[in-house]
């Protein structure tokens, strides 16, 4: 299969080459009989470390709405995420009972395993929570009830459940036990991102001296009201050896604070994610008895508190508002939802890169004036799964 269009590497006209689900060859110049177009830019496959549900379909057992509402059946959403741009994802497990958490990483462990299809749109998992801050305000919409300390045991349970396939887990370090959950989780391969936290200095620096390498959702799951210093937030910007994800849907954060981080981090340490859930792309109104509420415009709200409840975007929103909110370059951009997401997780020896020898995962798309990218085609293991 040939695709040909404009880079976002060197922003070069650029024809590729795929085949037995790898690039094998990248020339110069375009190719008008190829996949793709003079006016589109070829990407690597965006990738989404944080994806809960969205359209109605639901990583979670229904967490975000209920049974009438919201489907568990896992394949349409695959397809969803494609028609909007993104090529892999790392479904997102959050704070729940035991058994809701072990059924949901076994479920899609055995979907995973026996579909070529969605083995291919999942590098991994992400785990966040259930050891997360009880506090209000940094426990966001995770249900206080399911909260708890670290225990490595369970999370063995949990990895057993998943069949190895939990990357990343999403903690808060000033539990007791976090320090030494942390390394052991660095040891055995799983990327620890700290979230839905409210501590202090000495532990963010002792998480990131014990492993832990990036912040989730930077500026969310955090306090309404903070100290303005020292908090949380400065010295997770300060920490030079923590890359952060940030989600630029447009209600998470104000564009200000956005191209802020943006800034502080610089491009080689900021991920773009979606954090969307299943209520994500449903029409405005009350949903799961009331508890949430998607208002016009896309934002997903805990009814009756000021916090949000998860997004309702997916990146070809997020990259878009990146552009307007930030001073990054579509090729910046694009590093923030292919590159740094693949350098996070370790991947980036064969994902996130236009080079001869890397998975054949392809993200192809114009930039409009308004509104989200216009997603022309994505490409997973070298085949076309969305294609306008
Ligand atoms: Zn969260």
């Amino acid at each position: 299969m040939k695709i040909s269009g404009r880079s976002s590497d060197s922003g070069e006209m650029i024809t590729l080459t795929a085949e037995s689900g790898r690039i094998v060859s990248i020339v110069s110049g375009f190719d008008e009989d190829a996949l793709g177009g003079a006016d589109i830019w070829v990407a690597p496959g965006f990738c989404d470390l944080q994806v809960n549900g969205y359209g109605g379909y639901d990583f979670n057992e229904a967490v975000w709405g209920n049974g009438q509402e919201v489907s568990s059946d896992l394949e349409p959403l695959f397809s969803k995420l494609a028609e909007c741009g993104t090529a892999l994802v790392y479904p997102t497990f959050i704070t729940n009972s035991y058994d809701s958490i072990k059924i949901g990483l076994n479920r899609l462990a055995k979907l995973v395993e026996s579909n070529d299809g969605i083995a291919a749109a999942v590098p991994g998992f992400h785990l966040e929570g259930p050891y997360i801050s009880p506090v209000d305000g940094p426990r966001g919409a995770h249900p206080l009830e399911h909260v708890r300390y670290p225990d490595w045991d369970e999370f063995q349970r949990f990895q057993e459940a998943a069949v190895g396939r939990i990357k990343i887990c999403t903690l808060a370090p000033e539990l007791p036990g976090a320090i030494p959950f942390i390394e052991k989780l660095t040891l055995s391969g799983v990327t620890v991102a700290l979230g839905h936290t409210g501590a202090e200095a000495t532990i963010l620096r002792d998480a990131a001296l014990a492993g832990a390498s990036m912040s989730t959702h930077l500026g969310n799951g955090a306090h309404s009201i903070l100290p303005r210093h020292p908090n949380y937030i400065w010295e997770q910007l300060a920490n030079d050896t923590l890359f952060a994800s940030i989600i630029t849907d447009g209600h998470h954060l104000p564009p200000s604070v956005a191209k802020v981080i943006s800034r502080v981090k610089g491009t080689e340490r900021l991920a773009l994610v979606s954090d969307a859930v299943a209520l994500g792309g449903l029409k405005p109104g009350r949903y799961a008895d009331g508890r949430y509420e998607v208002l016009p415009g896309g934002k997903i709200v805990t009814v009756g508190t000021p916090y949000l409840a998860g997004a309702g975007h997916l990146l070809d929103v997020c990259v878009a508002n990146a552009l307007r909110f930030t001073d990054m370059s579509v090729s910046e951009a694009v590093r923030s939802v292919t590159a740094i997401p693949a350098r996070i997780l370790g991947t980036e020896s064969i994902k996130g890169h236009l080079k001869v020898g890397y998975d054949a995962d392809l993200t192809l798309f114009k930039v409009q004036d308004t509104g989200p990218l216009e997603i022309a085609s994505v490409i997973r293991s070298g085949q076309v799964v969305y294609r306008k």
